[in-house]
């Protein structure tokens, strides 16, 4: 059997200047301000025993080898066997042989086509529950849209679960499909808590992962500057992945993009979240919309927007979150991006009392649908 070399991913996280949360600096798990989305609520986690990060706002996950490559102090785009190379060079980072058993890889996400069969498969044995199904009419939604996008109610009775992973793993191998990992010879599904699963699409319909809606946002302990433990909310989305050694046979996933309505208008909106597109392509009457899981979550924004090759993008952010300066600095990357990809860029803004462009259209149609019933209501006087 083979040695390896393993590099500390602590050594390696200071050399590359990752910003590290100091009163957990010593404990198993580090927690980090993640460089790949730039999250401010360091929501990275460098784990001491595993020797591997994740990031809980972006699904970002890896190794020292993995982050050196991407964020090296010389700001070079390695690939892993050069950042490899390269980390045998640094005295600062410390090495270990380790047997080649101690750490299996994990496996590499499924191709997209059949990922997507694999989890159409699972919605399809899911249900949607009568608050979910009111929740998306509220949004502007109507039932057909979204039975047609199969929405549905993450199992939480865990028996029910894990008879429909039973279900599912005897019809496919769930190796590289991320949110299922393997436990007592079973597969099993992540997560415990109630809320609705969503599909990312890409242009062409295919399910490229899931998205789920937490009904009450989790909470998480953190440790504040006095050494008090407090709770805090985290965020209400997160991507059914099952990256890490916690997960047996699972696979992370990475921030893909969700693709919308009408692929052939000339007229591409970006936003933010897969349901907030649905629902504001739905209340425009199909307009193409793309969805970022997380504004900084532009590692496909090329690839995407070059596939849809339109003329204009409008670019929707939330009216809230734009005086945030981590939220400017996205934008800024999103135009940068976009800009030399279509002949005009703008940015849409609206009456701030509305949130989100879903909650703004939506407002707009009710406030129509409201002025239309007024005026027959006088033609009926
Ligand atoms: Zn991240």
């Amino acid at each position: 059997m083979g040695a390896y070399i393993n590099f500390d991913l602590l050594d390696t996280a200071m050399l590359c200047g990752i910003d590290i949360k100091r009163n957990t600096l010593f404990a198993e798990e580090v927690e980090a301000r993640c460089p790949y989305c730039c999250d401010r609520r360091y929501r990275m986690y460098l784990s001491r025993l595993t020797n591997m990060f994740y990031c809980h706002n972006c699904g970002s996950g890896g190794n020292a080898v993995t982050l050196y490559a991407d964020f090296n102090p010389r700001g070079l785009r390695l690939n892993n066997y050069e950042s490899f190379k390269a980390l045998l060079n640094e005295p600062s980072v410390k090495r270990y042989d380790l047997p080649q058993i101690t750490e299996k890889p994990e496996p590499p996400i499924r191709a997209l086509e059949e990922r997507s069969e694999i989890y159409s498969e699972f919605l399809g044995l899911l249900r949607l529950e009568k608050e979910h199904l009111a929740n998306l009419l509220k949004r502007g939604l109507d039932s057909a849209k979204i039975e047609g996008n199969m929405y549905k109610s993450f199992p939480t009775d865990k028996a029910e679960r894990q008879w429909i992973c039973d279900i599912l793993s005897s019809r496919f191998d769930l190796h590289g499909m991320p949110g299922f990992y393997r436990a007592d010879r079973r597969w099993k599904a992540v997560g415990q808590k109630s809320g609705i699963l969503i599909p990312v699409r890409n242009k062409d319909g295919l399910i490229q992962g899931l998205q789920i809606r937490f009904d009450t946002p989790p909470v998480k302990q953190v440790t504040n500057a006095f050494g008090d433990k407090t709770e805090k909310k985290d965020g209400r989305f997160r991507w059914f992945s099952t990256a890490g050694r916690g997960f047996p046979d699972g696979t992370g996933i990475t921030s893909y993009i969700h693709v919308t309505g009408d692929v052939t208008s000339d007229t591409l909106y970006l936003t933010e979240g897969g349901l907030k597109a649905d629902v504001a392509s739905h209340l425009s009457g199909g307009r193409l919309f793309i969805g970022l899981t997380g504004v900084q979550n532009v590692r496909y924004l090329k690839e995407v927007v070059t596939s849809l090759h339109p003329k204009r993008i409008v670019e929707c952010v939330d009216m809230d979150i734009r005086t945030n300066p981590q939220v400017q600095k996205a934008q800024s990357k999103i135009q940068a991006i976009c800009t030399p990809l279509c002949e005009e860029y703008k940015r849409f803004f609206w009456p701030a009392d509305q949130k989100g462009v879903d909650d703004y259209l939506l407002f707009r149609k009710l406030k129509k649908e409201h002025e239309k019933k007024i005026k027959e209501e006088n033609k009926n006087v």
